[in-house]
Order: structure tokens, then sequence, then C-alpha cells
């Protein structure tokens, strides 16, 4: 087994796991199935999504559909994922499936437009690992201990008795590094590495993964995180004493310098490390007085409180919302519910 004991602390019960194989297995040959992830997917969206959809390809699955809200648009760093073939615009996705199973989503509100098909399909199955998971759906693989919703992802694979192989490998492995922040965050449990592991085992290359995902970006993007990070603003009596760093980046900053918005979700990762701060948010404009905002914190704060207290959700350590009005007084509205996020330590 990849994840742990299975009652208890938070996880799926093995009745949950039961459901979830059963609704597979009991898929007819004609069945449509419909892969939907969280809006503006990420590695660990996608990727889960990809390597499952992958996997109940090998099972035998040929009427599927994988997909996510809004436009049908990756970054770059994505968008060369094996299972990409699989990927349908939202506008084109079965309207009533059999089955529709739904990745790394912790509300209905992550699945936009889509959300419909929780009501329409036969049976709806969620994968995820977040804390905040509404636990809406009809059968619930969430995980809040897993690191990843690919960890969750690549159990079921193996309880439906489908072989790891290169392709499914490496969007399971995409997802494991996005959300380890490359084995680096304290989700890196040992339970990771031996998953990590069994990906390597296929034969993947590691380095050329986290190339493509990582460590690629136009030179103007380059630029505009100069920019954007010139502007950052500290404040080290913030979140009682622990400090806020935060900064913002316009629409009106992308088009300057020519960029689609998704290269604005490496940009959290050059701010948290200002060490006079436990909390960092980036806001990333999506709209005249709308802003996609992410937080991350080392420790101090739970930010899924604040986000969730904003209509948001995440996790302890990595959490997000959407805000409206101008920057500062989106900012104003985390750093009032700061306080009262702080962890007992
Ligand atoms: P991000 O900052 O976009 O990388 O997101 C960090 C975490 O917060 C992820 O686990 C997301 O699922 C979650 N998150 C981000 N934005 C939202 C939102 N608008 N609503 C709910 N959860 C979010
Ligand atoms: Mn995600
Ligand atoms: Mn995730």
């Amino acid at each position: 087994m990849l994840t742990g004991p299975a009652s208890g602390d938070g996880g799926p019960t093995e009745a949950d796991w039961a459901a979830a194989v059963a609704a597979v297995r009991g898929l007819s040959a004609e069945a449509r199935v419909l892969l939907i992830c969280h809006v503006n997917p990420d590695g660990d969206a996608l990727g889960s999504m990809l390597g499952f959809g992958l996997g109940l390809r090998r099972l035998g699955v040929r009427r599927l559909q994988a997909t996510f809200p809004g436009p049908p648009e990756l970054p770059e760093s994505l968008r060369w994922l094996p299972g990409a073939d699989l990927l349908v615009p939202a506008v084109e996705a079965y309207p009533d499936p059999d089955l529709v199973i739904c990745f790394d989503a912790a509300s209905e509100s992550r699945l936009g437009e889509l959300v419909d098909r929780l009501d329409t399909a036969g049976a709806a199955l969620v994968l995820d690992h977040h804390a905040s998971n509404t636990r809406f759906g009809g059968i619930h693989l969430v995980d809040p201990r897993a690191a990843a919703t690919s960890v969750v992802a690549g159990e079921l694979l193996a309880r439906l008795d489908v072989p790891l192989d290169a392709e499914i490998a490496v969007g399971l492995y995409v997802a494991l590094t996005t959300d380890t922040g490359s084995f680096r965050f304290e989700a890196t449990t040992p339970a990771v590495h031996r998953l990590a592991a069994r990906l390597l085992a296929t034969g993947i290359n590691p380095g050329d993964i986290s190339r493509r995902v990582f460590d690629t970006r136009p030179f103007g993007a380059v630029q505009l995180f100069g920019e954007v990070l010139l502007r950052a603003r500290l404040e080290p009596a913030a979140a009682a004493g622990h400090g806020l760093v935060w900064t913002y980046a316009t629409l009106d900053d992308l088009a300057r310098h020519d960029q689609r918005p998704y290269v604005l979700e490496a940009l959290i990762d050059s701010v948290r490390c200002t060490a006079e701060a436990d909390v960092a948010c980036v806001l990333k404009q999506v709209a005249a007085d709308e802003w996609a905002v992410s937080m991350r914190s080392k420790g101090a704060v739970d930010v899924s409180r604040v986000a969730v207290a904003l209509d948001g959700g995440g996790h302890r350590f990595a959490a997000g919302f959407t805000g409206r009005g101008g920057a500062e007084e989106v900012v104003g509205r985390i750093r009032a519910r700061l306080d009262e996020a702080l962890t007992a330590h």
C-alpha cells in the first residue's frame, strides 16, 4: 500500500477504496468516463489526471475524456505530458458521463462551469488531498496526509492492478514533485520517496522532467519577475511579528512583457524565500478588480485558515483564494486574518 492505515485519521477507509474500485471495474465497454481537474491546472492536478487517465486506458476504457474548466490552455511546462491526447476543451466534455472523476479539487467551485457534471454523471469519484476538501461528489478518496493527489491516484491504480509504465509514471512524478517542491517540503514522507522510487524504476528521466516543468521560462517572464519582485513589500510586524512579504502582478505587467498569466505561478517561490517573513503572498490580477491570490507559510501561520476565511482553500503551508477590490484592499483583508491563523507551537 502506498498510503498509511485506512481509518481514524481522515484518509479513505477500506470501504471508500472498495467503492472506487467497484465504480471503475463496473464500467461497461461503452461507458463514457470524464476526468476533471481543478481550474488553472498545476502539475498535481494535470499530472494525476493524465497519469490516471492512461491507467484507465490500459484497463480498456475507450470513451475517455480529460478536461478542466476555463479556456483550454496549458502552460508550456505541462503541455507535453503523456496522455495530453485525452484532453478536450470543457465545452466538448461529455454532458452526462457514466462516471466523472475529479482530481486535486478541494471544492466544487474549483470545477468552474463543469460543476454540473457532479449531478449529470452516473457516479462521481473524488481524488484529492486537501484537508479543506468539502466532501462534494459521491465517492471520496480524500487523504489529507497524502503529499499530492497523485499519491491517491497511484494507490487506486495499484488497487486496480494497473502496472506502472513510463507514460503513466511521468504524470504521477510531475504531480509528486510539484506538490512536494521537488521533495523539499514537510509533506516529503517516506511514502513519497517510495512512490517516487517506483515511478523512477519505470525508466523516466527526472532531470529532463524537472527542467521542463520547473526550470524553463521565456526571457520576457524572467524580466517580468524582476519588475514584480522589485515592488515586493516587507511587513515585519504583520502576523504578530512573524512577518509578511507580498507583491502583485497586473494584467498590464503581463501585456508589457508579452506573457501569459500562467507564467506567474512560479513567482511565489521567489517571494517566499524572504528570510524576514513567515508568510508570502502574490496577487495575480485576473480582471479589473479580481486577483488570484497565492499564499505560503514557513510554519508559524496556517495560511489555509486565512484562505478558507476568504472563501478559498488549500493546505497549511500553501493556500489561495480569489480576492476582489484593489491590491491594497485584498492584502488588508489578509493582514486582518493573519493573527487568528497563528499555529499552536
Ligand atoms: P497556488 O497558490 O495557486 O499554488 O495554490 C496553493 C494551494 O491553494 C493549492 O492547494 C490550491 O488548491 C489552493 N488554492 C489556490 N487558489 C484557490 C482558490 N481560489 N480556492 C480554493 N483553493 C485554492
Ligand atoms: Mn493543485
Ligand atoms: Mn495537490
